[in-house]
């Protein structure tokens, strides 16, 4: 069976008020972005360049940066599902170097796929007066897409630059597209055509 991906359209034009808007960076994370990590997902790589531009032109105009940090116990109801990762304390649970959070940022330690669930990261959004919530991270079509989805129904403007997210495989990376775009009303761009204002 072959499926045709809709149409998805990237706006070459994103233009965004800095006080309102804010950088949602999902479980950047050893175990899932490096080849040594117990979940890794091999295109993250590609992504961490691109991120980190990003994360450059928000830091120039303040921009309110946050992580999400993907935190389990070691004998987490998730690893019925998935292989153990992201134990709290270990190497695979810290945010990967190159992303290393600086002083200002804020870490969200989340249970499961969303950033928002159980979590404080819709008080800290609404304490800042954050409209627009610019998301990139991994996994597309699981913690990106639950999140994403997560701030839509909260009725943020969702933004999320296609070169910042990666998934597993094709499918999965298009479908979380195609949710984010058509289901949430995302606005899909690439970090280049992001600009603070
Ligand atoms: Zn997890």
């Amino acid at each position: 069976m072959t499926v045709q991906v809709p149409e998805i359209k990237i706006n070459e034009n994103v233009n965004l008020n800095s006080k309102e808007s804010a950088i949602i960076v999902v479980d950047m994370q050893n175990d899932f972005c490096d080849p040594k990590g117990s979940l890794y997902v091999p295109e993250s790589r590609k992504t961490i360049e691109p991120i980190m531009k990003l994360l450059e032109k928000a830091r120039d105009k303040n921009v309110k940066i946050f992580y999400t940090q993907d935190t389990h116990q070691k004998d987490d109801k998730e690893f019925e599902i998935w292989p153990v990762h992201v134990v709290e304390g270990t190497w695979g649970w810290e945010i990967i170097p190159e992303l290393k959070p600086k002083e200002g940022d804020i870490i969200i330690r989340k249970l499961r796929y969303d950033g928002f669930y159980g979590t404080s990261l819709d008080h800290y959004l609404k304490i800042y007066k954050i409209n627009n919530v610019v998301i990139v991270g991994t996994v597309a079509n699981i913690c990106v897409l639950h999140t994403a989805g997560s701030a839509a129904l909260r009725w943020y403007n969702v933004i999320v630059p296609i070169d910042g997210i990666s998934a597993l495989n094709e499918f999965d990376y298009y479908s979380a597209l195609r949710q984010i775009e058509f289901l949430y009303r995302g606005i899909l761009t690439k970090v280049e055509y992001i600009n603070f204002n």
